[in-house]
């Protein structure tokens, strides 16, 4: 059985084709620069294609391309579009109406226009590529799987903010949460892992170019770093996590900056970026910090003590913790982060073996025999969660 998971950007298309029956990827890549000298990048098994300029104009096209490379007579992995039993779609936000995953009907698609306001960016662009798929693939079952959906389940004390509630009756502001999809599939296997598939407290790190940390009990999310929009929480590769909100209408006056230069600071040029003036990339970072630079040395400090300071926070939202989950390119990757983060943990019952820590990109338990606290790295695989979900939602089997 095959499924198409498609993640669609304002000017991209990455996809990856599943057989379901070992969740295999037979074939993926993407287009980018849709509309503009794009460019494709196809692999499969038995064929690997270099980018390669291809004529796409819109999403529509993009799509096109696609299903012609998987049924290539000579080098496609199936023989016609009706192979593909289902479509899962990534989508980013779908507010408070949308609290799993869901079959696409035209009331779902309503919702996705509803929340542009709180997703200018992808939902567009989301939308856009479902109904590409479904203009190409009448008649296979499109399924929406939402980074904000797994956060849904949070309380109101932990997803409300203390400004005058009327804007949250009428603008909808409150805390929403994303990474949804990786951080259930982390938990879901750290769960296994602990053999405590129902019963569990689990503190998730999905630690990226974009991160946060959500506290999960038996299944749910009680808590998550990311809020409203993607800004909160820990400081990211160009974002600039918590910070007071005084500083905002301070430095807008200060420095004289519009809203648009104040959001283009926040988001673009803050975080392990703004920090150490080097880049938002951790192992540049990591090579200036070697090298002597301080500035590098403090910004990585940073991050790793707000990765520190949520498992605190939320080991203690939950009255506990059975397992903390590294997971996504740092947290899988960043051997030297991850010490420092574990490094004070002690006091909870987590203690990090350094030697199995020095294990990088793959499955492990990092943790001492005697610790109480399993810490774990998982890799993510967001793509798989969705075409699982949607293997499920579309197609009612598990
Ligand atoms: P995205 O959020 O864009 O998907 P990723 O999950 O790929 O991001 O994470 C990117 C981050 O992971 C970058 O800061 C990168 O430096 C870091 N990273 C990847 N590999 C390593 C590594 N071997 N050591 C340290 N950091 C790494």
């Amino acid at each position: 059985m095959k499924i198409l998971v498609v993640n669609c950007g304002s000017s991209s298309l990455k996809y990856q084709l599943f057989d379901m029956k070992d969740e295999k990827v037979v074939a993926k890549g993407q287009i980018e620069r849709i509309g503009d000298d794009s460019l494709m990048k196809h692999e499969t098994d038995s064929y690997q294609q270099a980018k390669v300029s291809v004529n796409v104009s819109d999403h529509m096209e993009a799509i096109q391309t696609v299903m012609d490379e998987l049924t290539d007579p000579k080098r496609g992995v199936i023989s016609s579009a009706a192979e593909i039993r289902a479509v899962g779609h990534r989508v980013v936000h779908g507010g408070e109406k949308v609290a799993g995953s869901v079959s696409i009907t035209d009331e779902v698609l309503a919702i996705l226009e509803e929340c542009i306001e709180l997703a200018p960016l992808h939902n567009p662009a989301n939308i856009t590529g479902i109904k590409a798929c479904q203009k190409l693939m009448p008649d296979t079952p499109q399924v929406g799987v939402f980074d904000t959906a797994f956060h849904q389940t949070m309380h109101k004390k932990a997803y409300l903010y203390a400004i005058p509630y009327e804007y949250y009756e009428k603008y909808h502001v409150r805390r929403y949460g994303f990474h949804g999809t990786s951080h259930k599939f982390v938990a879901q296997r750290a769960a296994r892992l602990l053999k405590k598939e129902d019963k569990h407290k689990i503190i998730t790190c999905h630690l990226g170019n974009g991160s946060s940390v959500t506290a999960v009990r038996d299944g749910n999310s009680v808590d998550t770093s990311l809020g409203f929009g993607t800004l909160a929480g820990l400081p990211m590769g160009t974002r600039c996590g918590d910070l007071d909100p005084a500083v905002i209408p301070y430095l807008m006056d200060k420095e004289d900056l519009t809203i648009d230069q104040i959001s283009n600071i926040l988001y673009k040029k803050s975080g392990l970026l703004g920090l150490s003036g080097v880049s938002n990339d951790l192992r540049d970072i990591q090579a200036e910090k070697k090298a002597g630079n301080k500035r590098a040395e403090v910004a990585i400090e940073v991050f790793a003590y707000a990765v520190q300071k949520y498992i605190g926070t939320y080991a203690a939202a939950m009255g506990g913790v059975d397992a903390v989950v590294f997971t996504a390119g740092i947290g899988e990757n960043a051997v030297e982060v991850r010490k420092m983060i574990c490094k004070d943990l002690g006091f909870l019952g987590a203690f990090l073996d350094e030697e199995k820590n020095q294990l990088q990109g793959e499955e492990a338990d990092i943790s001492l025999e005697k610790s109480k606290v399993k810490l774990f790295v998982i890799p993510t695989n967001e793509e798989l969660m969705i075409a699982r979900e949607t293997k499920e939602i579309g197609l009612g089997t598990q």
